[in-house]
């Protein structure tokens, strides 16, 4: 399982690549997760150093003999600084559930502090939800993964298939 991909920077430029370059959006802690587009197998991977070298094309071997290009998208979530009170169950800790109030807020996730002694850890599925101090109040219930969880702070990154861009970014704006 561990080998499914080999990869190396494209900046052979002689050696072109059988498939048309996608896009993959780097997330936070320079991870991002690579699926080959003939059988579909998925890996998530450090691009760490790819970002210190400043590429951003990879060449892309899967297992099943498939070669592709990536073009890495290093886009940036804004951090927007909030104290709002929320709740999170812990979906991988028998639901456990807090209270929380939420530190910071990006389209990518949150940053919280837990209100009590808590056994989240890294890798941890969580369900988040609070409301926006926006005109609406606008509900957030998102589905997100721990990345990072100390005593008293957690940072979790929401699931990628949560859809409430739209207010959440005109919120992030204001
Ligand atoms: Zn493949």
């Amino acid at each position: 399982m561990s080998k499914i991909f080999f990869y190396t920077p494209a900046n052979d430029i002689a050696k072109r690549c059988l498939m048309e370059t996608g896009k993959v959006l780097v997330k936070e802690g320079d991870t991002a997760t690579i699926s080959c587009p003939i059988c579909l197998k998925a890996k998530k991977i450090s691009v760490a150093r790819y970002r210190e070298q400043n590429k951003r094309e990879l060449r892309i071997k899967c297992s099943c003999g498939n070669i592709f290009c990536l073009c890495l998208e290093y886009r940036k979530h804004p951090r927007k600084p909030v104290k709002l009170l929320g709740k999170c169950i812990n979906l991988s800790k028998h639901r456990e559930r807090q209270d929380i109030i939420i530190k910071n807020i990006s389209l990518g996730g949150i940053g919280f502090y837990p209100f009590r002694k808590h056994r989240t850890q890294k890798e941890d599925r969580l369900e988040v939800s609070f409301l926006l101090n926006d005109r609406n109040n606008t509900p957030i219930d998102a589905d997100a993964i721990v990345r990072a969880a100390g005593t008293d702070y957690i940072c979790c990154e929401f699931n990628a298939s949560e859809t409430f861009t739209a207010s959440l970014g005109f919120y992030l704006l204001s």
